[in-house]
C-alpha cells in the first residue's frame, strides 16, 4: 500500500535525506510493525519531517502515533563545509540551523498533525524519560558521529517491544559513500541474538527484535 499521491508530492518537496525507495521501505516497515495506540513509532532525527511523513502515514493506518525527536539544531554534517548544509534553513539571528518551523509547516500541510508528537530536545536526554519495551518501531537517523550513533543505538534499541522493528539509516558498505558508525552498528546487529535481520534497501537496514 503506497503513500497516497498528495502526501508523496509533499514529501518530495520537503528538504531532507530520504530517497523515495528508502522512504517507501520505511513506510512498509512501519506497516508491518506491531504499532498501535499503545505502542508508538519512534524516530530519532526529524529534520524537516520528510521521513516523519512516511511513518505518519503508517501510523494513521495502524491507529498509532509517531514520536519524533530532534533538537532541530542540525548535526555536524548540516553545517559548512559539508554538502548537507542548506542555507535556507539557517536562522537569521543565531546563524544556527533551525528546522523546527519548516517541520511544522510540513506537518500542517500533510493533515497528519494529530498522528505526530514532536519532542524538541536531545535524543540521549529524552531516552532517560522514555519507558523501556514500549515502542513498536525505532528509526535511528539522528547525529551520525560515532558517539551519537552508538548512544542512540544503545539508548533506543531497548525501547522496542518483542516483534518491534529497528531501522537504521545511512548504512554504507563502502566508506567512500558515507560515515562508518551506522555500518558498524549494523555489523554488530548481524552478530546479535536479540535482533534478526529483515532486509536492507539502499542505505536503510532493518531488524526485528526477537525478545
Ligand atoms: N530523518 C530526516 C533526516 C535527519 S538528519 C530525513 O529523512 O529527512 C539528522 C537530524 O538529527 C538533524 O535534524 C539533527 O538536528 C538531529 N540530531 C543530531 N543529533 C541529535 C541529538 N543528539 N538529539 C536530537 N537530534 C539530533
Ligand atoms: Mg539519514
Amino acid at each position: 500500500m503506497p503513500v497516497e499521491p498528495a502526501i508523496q508530492r509533499l514529501i518530495d518537496a520537503t528538504p531532507g535525506f530520504m530517497p523515495r525507495v528508502e522512504g517507501a521501505y520505511l513506510h512498509e516497515l512501519a506497516l508491518i510493525s506491531p504499532g498501535n495506540s499503545e505502542h508508538p513509532l519512534v524516530e530519532i532525527g526529524t529534520y524537516c519531517g520528510k521521513s516523519t511523513l512516511y511513518l505518519a502515514c503508517a501510523a494513521k493506518a495502524l491507529s498509532s502515533t509517531v514520536i519524533t525527536i530532534d533538537h532541530h539544531k542540525g548535526s555536524e554534517e548540516n553545517y559548512p563545509p559539508f554538502p548537507y548544509f542548506d542555507q535556507r534553513l539557517r536562522h537569521r539571528v543565531s546563524q544556527d540551523l533551525e528546522t523546527f518551523n519548516t517541520f511544522r509547516d510540513t506537518l500542517r500541510l500533510s493533515n497528519l498533525t494529530e498522528r505526530v508528537m514532536a519532542v524538541v530536545g536531545d535524543s540521549s536526554n529524552y531516552a532517560k524519560l522514555f519507558p523501556q519495551g514500549s515502542a513498536a518501531l525505532v528509526f535511528i537517523d539522528g547525529g551520525h558521529s560515532s558517539v551519537q550513533s552508538w548512544s542512540d543505538f544503545i539508548d533506543w534499541s531497548p525501547k522496542l517491544i518483542q516483534g518491534g522493528v529497528l531501522a537504521i539509516h545511512d548504512v554504507f558498505d563502502d566508506p567512500a559513500q558515507g560515515g562508518r558508525p551506522p555500518f558498524e552498528i549494523v555489523t554488530a546487529l548481524r552478530h546479535s541474538k536479540t535482533f534478526v535481520e529483515l532486509n536492507q534497501v539502499g542505505s536503510l537496514a532493518a531488524f526485528i527484535c526477537s525478545s
